[in-house]
């Protein structure tokens, strides 16, 4: 058994679907990402149920995952999307995705990209503070439209989760103190280019108990009641992401789990009447993918044992950015005894590791396939020491379609210059 329902080993081989790594490594050469459709459509089946029959708008937190294939994948399926730049905005438009179903999120939204939101009309702007305020004021105003708001709060709940990842805490970066919230929605709605929708929080990312957002939503419902008191009726409340994966043994809620529980308070409160909006990436993308990596060298010295892989931190920066941990599997598992591996990347850096003190048996040329890796991994993908980016693949039963080609090696330096 892995960490992941779609990639289970068949006669010894890891697959994807029913398609063997192996195979797909000979077509498509390594590094790879390799994604499973079902694992999409059963990641969407969990929230499917979680929220049949009830008011909820569940919008894809694409910036983990925003391969067209997979945009598209969950536009057929329903879900709107979380942007946060004009760049995301593109791709759903590219998709033909209903922008009425889009909400733009993000702590540094720039003019041209407010100006290209309000050309789309999306449902709504996360607003993060009264400087974004202002200027989304001053942006519709000057072309003539209206734009819909929702103010990000921080409601100061620990999330209990990485520091670079916890984003609802007083100290971080984002949405507004919900202490000042009250005075900010007065002040959004004295401006007539503004038209106040809903609040919104985003506590932050792999969350696996239920109880942060409860703590979050109870913050919430407060304000939500104190803004009714002013005049202020919104029409949704949006939860954020943040439902954390399997990366190895863990037990995350479910988003039945939460939705019950939320419908439950709104219904206490009697506030069933909004709109709940569910912004989740990694746990409808992360364990869709796994990233295939060649052993190029193994290296052993006084103190370590490396496996030296073709795939690196410009591939994968979740290890050594967040400290995360990474199932590894051999695609073709030796029996003979264990050794224990640090799995490093050819990068000259360090910090390129990609897992640490793994039990493996290897070989120079074997196949690992490091897992989890659909949600955060491509997305945060560089070029850094003019690696071409991976390519992509997605399995579909026993057909692998590329998605997206490795980069060719002469267009990362295409569009430079030398100087005359
Ligand atoms: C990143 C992000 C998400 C998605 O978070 P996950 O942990 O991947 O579910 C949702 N909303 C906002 C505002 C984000 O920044």
């Amino acid at each position: 058994m892995t960490v992941a329902p779609h990639f289970q080993f068949k006669n010894g081989t890891l697959h994807a679907e029913n398609l063997s790594l192996t195979q797909l490594a000979e077509t498509y050469d390594t590094p790879l990402y390799v994604y499973s459709r079902q694992a999409l459509r059963d990641a969407w089946e969990a929230y499917r149920v979680a929220t049949e029959g009830r008011n909820v708008l569940v919008c894809y937190g694409m910036k983990a995952n925003s391969n067209l294939a997979v945009l598209n994948e969950f536009k057929n399926l329903g879900t709107g999307f979380d942007i946060v730049s004009g760049g995301e905005l593109a791709r759903v438009l590219a998709i033909g995705a209903d922008p009425a179903k889009v909400v733009f999120s993000g702590v540094g939204k720039q003019v041209w990209e407010m100006q290209a939101a309000l050309e789309a009309g999306v449902k709504c702007f996360n607003v993060e503070s009264e400087a974004e305020l202002t200027r989304l004021a001053q942006v519709a105003q000057d072309m003539g439209k209206i734009a819909l708001v929702s103010l990000r709060v921080n409601p100061d709940v620990d999330a209990q989760t990485h520091p670079y990842i916890s984003t609802g805490l007083k100290e971080n970066k984002f949405g507004i103190a919900i202490e000042k919230a009250v005075e900010v929605y007065q002040h959004a709605a004295s401006l007539p280019s503004l038209n106040i929708v809903g609040v919104d929080c985003h506590i932050g990312s792999q969350i696996t108990e239920v109880s942060p957002y409860l703590d979050a939503l109870d913050k919430l419902i407060a304000l939500i009641q104190t803004l009714a008191s002013h005049g202020i009726h919104l029409k949704h409340l949006d939860l954020g992401g943040g439902i954390g994966i399997r990366y190895t043994d863990e037990q995350p809620l479910t988003p039945s789990d939460l939705l019950n529980k939320v419908f439950e308070m709104l219904a206490q409160h009697q506030l069933d009447h909004l709109q709940i909006v569910l912004e989740p990436g990694r746990s409808l993308v992360g364990n869709a993918g796994v990233l295939l990596t060649q052993v190029e060298y193994l290296k052993h010295s006084e103190a370590k044992n490396f496996a030296i892989v073709d795939a690196a931190m410009n591939d994968l920066i979740r290890p050594t950015l967040y400290d995360a941990w990474h199932s590894v599997e051999a695609v073709k598992p030796r029996t003979q005894g264990d050794t224990l591996y640090d799995i490093v990347g050819p990068i000259c850096e360090s910090g390129d590791w990609l897992a640490r003190d793994r039990k493996l048996t290897l070989q120079q040329g074997d196949l690992l396939a490091i897992m989890s890796a659909g949600a955060y991994a491509f997305t945060m993908a560089s070029q850094y020491n003019t690696r071409p980016r991976a390519a992509e693949v997605m399995v579909d039963g026993d057909t692998a379609h590329l998605v997206r080609p490795r980069e060719p090696l002469e267009s990362l330096y295409a569009s430079e210059s030398i100087l005359g």
